[in-house]
């Protein structure tokens, strides 16, 4: 299959090309071409003029063609799901679940509320009655995406929803590793009607990233490896380009004393080998309580083993591929470290013989802080386990990392649940349940420590792709009497002392209503 290229780059006949393999079958299924700086640039250019237009839209016709756009997604989904799992060797279920139906569900709710959402907004002052403000949401202008392999649709579609509907254009970036789903989304884009020039897609490797935060956007949403996060950081900290940083995970999942051990291992078998453990919030550490450690051990490995691993586009299958060898390199790597330090492997371990990249889904058992499975990100397909004492000692191992994105606690009982998540230091907490929050658009996403910051999805990451000005007019007027301006007098100086003193001395007026308000 001969990918798309959507846009015209000179002396294409001579420039360097990515080819394409599928990961579960090791076929090439496409080529794709390497866009230079100064192709990069024009992109970026030729977005910056679609968006004129495009931001004068009212809000309401953005939503009405941002959905158009969610609705042709699943019209193709069958297309869609078939490269997906082509390109990135998924199962079928994951290609509906976590990419198309999540790339539309995040259509449709920012296409639906993005008229409230970026409605003025009026702020209420405490000392300065006599003015009005409010603040006005305007597009900041070209969005540039960077974004990683593990769900080559979603992660772009999920940002870019964001980013049109709130008037900007959008340059992505795919993977390297994947670039044609992202060229297939831009067909889907054109074919539904949407302006060809508003999104448009630079394939390449890190350079092509490179040249489009150079190239002048006005803001970036990266996806990616905490290394590599770094270097884009810190490109934008020096061009000053406001940017989200999405980088890696290393979600423990907590199984308090009352867990209901059935619920937790089928959450951790759920979350740490769905998309061959490749989800920067997949389960990557599991603590267990002592007093039902060896119960939720049984049940996690006897379902890891009922797992049934192979090419998706073959048969049905659980656990695809790992998108790359080197990927299965960094799995063994972990369980060698592991096993040396007394881990126990009690399944799986071991790649499998193929034409593609596959791998056991492997649980470890007896692990300890000393090993790399359990505080650096795997990114594979394993599970390992440590049994703790008490919950408080797992809260403390699950915050002793460098990392913070999503964590997982398991109790039967919601408030000290609650209660618990409070105190867990990460982006996301879920109770009794695992990933959901991935494709949840109403709620932000994002890590914390680094994890990176800055969120997607959710209210605040909307506005975040805005630019917001707050407009500020006089109620009444003042004339050109105001006693804060110059002259300064004595006489001024002690009324100003006067006023305020009453106002805020401890037992002025803001303290006496603030005290009113408590009572
Ligand atoms: P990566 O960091 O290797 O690459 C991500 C993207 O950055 C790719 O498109 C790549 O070409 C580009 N890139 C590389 N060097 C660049 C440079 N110098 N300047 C600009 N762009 C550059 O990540 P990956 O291997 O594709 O994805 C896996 C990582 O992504 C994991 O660590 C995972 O945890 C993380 N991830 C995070 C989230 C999240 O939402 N927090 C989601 C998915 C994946």
């Amino acid at each position: 299959m001969e990918a798309v290229v959507t846009s015209n780059p000179a002396n294409s006949s001579q420039r360097e090309r990515i080819t394409v393999r599928s990961p579960a079958s090791g076929q090439v299924i496409g080529e794709v071409p390497v866009f230079g700086a100064e192709e990069v640039k024009a992109a970026v250019e030729r977005a910056r003029k679609a968006q004129v237009s495009w931001g004068a839209l009212t809000q309401a016709e953005r939503s009405r063609r941002v959905l158009s756009f969610a609705h042709a997604l699943i019209a193709r989904e069958e297309e869609l799901c078939d490269l997906i799992s082509r390109e990135a060797g998924k199962p079928a279920f994951e290609a509906y679940l976590h990419e198309v139906s999540a790339s539309a569900i995040c259509g449709q709710y920012f296409a639906k509320h993005a008229e409230k959402l970026l409605a003025p907004r009026a702020v209420e002052l405490t000392l300065a009655k006599h003015r009005r403000a409010t603040l006005y949401y305007s597009p900041r202008g070209v969005v540039g995406l960077i974004t990683p392999w593990n769900f080559p649709l979603f992660m772009p579609l999920r940002d870019l929803f964001m980013a049109v509907v709130a008037g900007n254009a959008v340059v992505l970036k795919p993977s390297e590793v994947t670039p044609l789903i992202a060229l297939k989304a831009k067909q889907v884009w054109d074919d539904a009607g949407l302006p060809p020039e508003l999104f448009q897609v630079v394939t390449g490797y890190g350079p092509t990233g490179a040249a489009l935060i150079d190239a002048g956007i006005d803001f970036c949403v990266f996806t990616g490896g905490v290394a590599t996060g770094r270097r884009v950081a810190a490109m934008c900290g020096e061009r000053l380009i406001p940017c989200v940083m999405e980088l890696g995970g290393k979600a423990p999942l907590i199984a308090c004393s009352d867990a209901d051990v059935e619920l937790a291992a089928h959450a951790a078998v759920s979350g740490g080998f769905a998309n061959s453990g490749q989800i920067c919030i997949a389960v990557e550490r599991v603590y267990a309580h002592k007093s039902i450690a060896e119960q939720l051990e049984r049940r996690i490995i006897e379902r890891t083993r009922s797992l049934r691993v192979g090419d998706p586009q073959q048969q049905t299958v659980d656990v695809g591929a790992i998108i790359f060898p080197k990927q299965i390199d960094v799995a063994e790597a972990h369980i060698a470290d592991a096993l040396a330090k007394g881990a126990v492997l009690a399944t799986g371990g071991h790649r499998i013989e193929s034409k593609g990249n596959f791998f056991q889904p492997t649980v470890l058992t007896n692990c300890n802080p000393s090993m790399t499975v359990m505080t650096e990100e795997i990114f594979g397909p394993i599970v390992p386990v440590m049994r703790v004492d008490s919950d408080e000692e797992a809260l403390s191992l699950a915050n002793r990392s460098h990392l913070g994105l999503n964590a997982y606690v398991f109790t039967k009982d919601r408030s000290y649940g609650e209660a618990f998540a409070a105190r867990v230091e990460a982006g996301s907490v879920l109770v009794n349940d695992v990933l959901t929050n991935g494709g949840m658009p109403e709620t932000p996403f994002g890590g914390i420590k680094q994890s990176g910051f800055g969120r997607v999805l959710g209210e605040d990451a909307l506005r975040e792709m805005c630019n917001v000005r707050h407009v500020n007019v006089d109620r009444v007027g003042l004339g050109s009497n105001n006693p804060l301006w110059f002259p300064y007098t004595d006489a001024g100086l002690s009324r100003l002392r006067k006023a305020f003193g009453l106002m805020l001395g401890g037992g002025g007026l803001l303290s006496r209503l603030s005290k009113s308000i408590r009572s």
